[in-house]
């Protein structure tokens, strides 16, 4: 079954995209809770204090076949203490370096396009 890794709800066979938030659903056996993570060999590849940067960095890797998750530490009850946090971004052990090359290149082309301007 199709999970969704930001609402958490599962979906019918077939879906590929969150109607509640847009998010890509991976598959159930690929999913697992935040608290679970360390146990079944996720590993943190980036980290921000802001939680856009970890999503697009999400966005960028799943658009490259990598399922990766983000883990926000932020109450967002409290969006204040928000920017003290840390946001983690964490893929499967398995694509740990396909996924650190792959943040290594967006890493290059955006300071490219800063020499550009
Ligand atoms: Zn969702």
């Amino acid at each position: 079954m199709p999970i969704c890794p930001d609402c958490n709800y599962e979906y019918i066979e077939g879906m590929t995209i969150c109607p509640d938030c847009g998010s890509v659903l991976v598959n159930e056996d690929l999913f697992v809770k935040p608290e679970e993570w360390t146990e079944k060999n996720w590993e943190v590849v980036f980290t921000s204090t802001y939680e856009y940067e970890a999503d697009m960095m999400k966005n960028n890797l799943e658009g490259a076949g990598i399922p990766a998750a983000v883990l926000s530490q932020a109450d967002r009850n409290f969006p204040a203490l928000g920017d003290l946090s840390v946001v983690k971004l964490m893929v499967h052990k398995s694509d740990v370096r396909a996924a650190l090359n792959f943040i290594q290149q967006i890493k290059n082309n955006i300071n490219e396009q800063d020499q550009d301007q």
